[in-house]
């Protein structure tokens, strides 16, 4: 076939004059007809279709997709995990999806009530004294925590302290968001185990240094158990030391980063509280400080009077605004649909469900992948490859083999401590046959590494789109199909 017919059959469905719809004659007269100067010129190129095509379109194009509704997701670092319809069915509601952020105070007392009473939530989650909701990410609630750190420094008069500390096993973003908040980054290293050296810390700690990041569990799925020694020499040294809590799932309920000695911490929403991600969002990264740091918080921020009416205000030495109003509100009902939905009964068992899925997994996989870091881990691990390397088949080849199982791959190279990581995170929410099911595709997979290692290389065999060049998809994406040039 021509290849400028078969793209118009597959993508093409424009007919001139064919429409989905049809409005009532319009009777008002022409009084109402835009000034000629601000019309436009060339009619816009829509697109003219019927109804069924284009629910047909739609349809097909989700299919093509691959999500946590349609299978499991390990992605690790990233928490692809149960997104309940209740919580989004809460997010419809009336009195949720018709607010406007500018109604008076006094008509959006309900609302106003959710929001405290997540920020109350998270601060007995966190163990911290105040929470701010207003940041829309991880690395905005990273960006903010730091502000709120270099606002205690200033205010202090302690102007020396250009240095942020992060170990060498950190997401991107923490030294990212360092750097945009004006520090100079300062690496500490590992140790073979995967946690914080910390005689390397003790020697980077001094008074230029404002804060120390930490994840714990750490990105490679192990926890710090030196945290109580890190906060005493981090406090000793005047620094601060924040918690990245996205990792805070195998904890949740079962151990609080206050609690070990963090100062401030942000909690991403869009991973431990249920909010779908991915494709950039919504989603919400508020942060937690302990007592003392609270007047630093952005604002606007929701306080209750005696009376228990809600207001909208700031802080006493408020760092000022991170976000338009006060945030991404729906990711808020839907994390506190999730918190209510559990109770404070069964949000303990968040935790352990979750690391006990990753470590069944990880039992169940490393006599055929190679385990760097010797388990138990918390709630997701790190492969470095296959342990057989021979066959020539990479992480990259293996990630994609899953794919044609129905299968999700989970993140790949990294972190960037091994060169063919594979990291795996199950979440609590996974059924055992899930993981049984996951454990015997990679298993499988293997054994055709070993057996047949091209049919692995030249995977995925029945995905939509097979094998996009990876540089020009990331530098010249083709975001029309007119751009396409297709391979048949
Ligand atoms: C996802 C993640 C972040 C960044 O969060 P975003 O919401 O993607 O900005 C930071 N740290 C860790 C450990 C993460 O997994």
């Amino acid at each position: 076939m021509n290849k400028e017919l078969y793209s118009k059959l597959i993508f093409e469905h424009s007919r001139p004059g064919r429409k989905g719809y049809s409005l009532p004659a319009y009777d008002y007269g022409t009084s109402t007809e835009m000034p000629r100067h601000l019309q436009r010129e060339v009619k816009p190129e829509l697109p003219e279709v019927d109804e069924p095509t284009v629910v047909r379109h739609y349809t097909n194009s989700s299919n093509n997709n691959f999500g946590v509704d349609t299978g499991f997701y390990p992605l690790g670092s990233c928490t692809m995990k149960y997104n309940p319809k209740t919580s989004e069915k809460a997010v419809g509601l009336a009195g949720v999806a018709d607010l406007h952020p500018a109604q008076p105070e006094w008509t959006v007392q309900g609302a106003l009530e959710t929001y405290y009473t997540l920020q109350t939530y998270l601060s007995r989650i966190g163990g911290m004294a105040e929470f701010t909701l207003n940041p829309y990410a991880g690395a905005h609630g990273e960006l903010t925590g730091l502000m709120v750190i270099r606002a205690y420094h200033a205010d202090r008069n302690d102007v020396a302290r250009r240095k942020v500390i992060v170990p060498d096993s950190a997401h991107g973003t923490n030294p990212a968001s360092a750097a945009i908040a004006g520090y100079e980054i300062v690496e500490v290293k590992s140790r073979p185990d995967g946690t914080v050296d910390t005689d390397d810390l003790a020697s980077k700690l001094d008074e230029t240094v404002a804060a120390v990041m930490m994840t714990n569990p750490n990105t490679v799925g192990m926890f710090e158990k030196d945290i109580p020694r890190i906060a005493e020499l981090v406090h000793a040294a005047g620094a601060l030391l924040y918690y990245d809590g996205a990792n805070l799932n195998p904890m949740l309920g079962v151990a609080r980063p206050g609690d070990m000695g963090f100062d401030v911490m942000h909690i991403n929403l869009h991973k431990t509280f249920s909010t779908p991600h991915g494709g950039g969002g919504p989603g919400a990264g508020p942060v937690g400080v302990r007592a003392g740091l609270e007047k630093y918080l952005p604002s606007p921020r929701v306080f209750r009077d005696e009376s228990g009416v809600f207001h909208v205000g700031k802080g006493e030495k408020s760092l000022g605004r991170v976000s338009s109003w006060l945030g991404n509100y729906t990711v808020f009902i839907k994390a506190l649909t999730y918190i209510l939905s559990l109770g404070e009964e069964n949000i303990k068992h968040v935790g352990p469900l979750a690391t006990l899925n990753a470590n069944y997994i990880m039992y169940g996989l490393c006599d055929l992948y190679k385990l760097p870091i010797p388990g138990p881990c918390k709630h997701e691990f790190v492969f470095d490859g296959l342990a057989d390397k021979s066959t020539g088949v990479t992480t990259m080849h293996v990630a994609k083999r899953l794919l044609d199982f129905g299968f999700h791959a989970p993140t790949i190279y990294f972190p960037l401590l091994f060169h063919e990581s594979l990291m795996i995170e199950p979440t609590e929410t996974e059924s055992k046959e899930t993981l049984d099911s996951f454990i015997a595709v990679m298993r499988e997979i293997a054994r055709e590494a070993a057996e047949c290692p091209d049919k692995v290389k030249e995977a995925p065999h029945s995905t939509p789109m097979r094998h996009p060049d990876e540089n020009e998809a990331a530098l010249h994406p083709l975001t029309t199909w007119k751009q396409l040039q297709p391979t048949y």
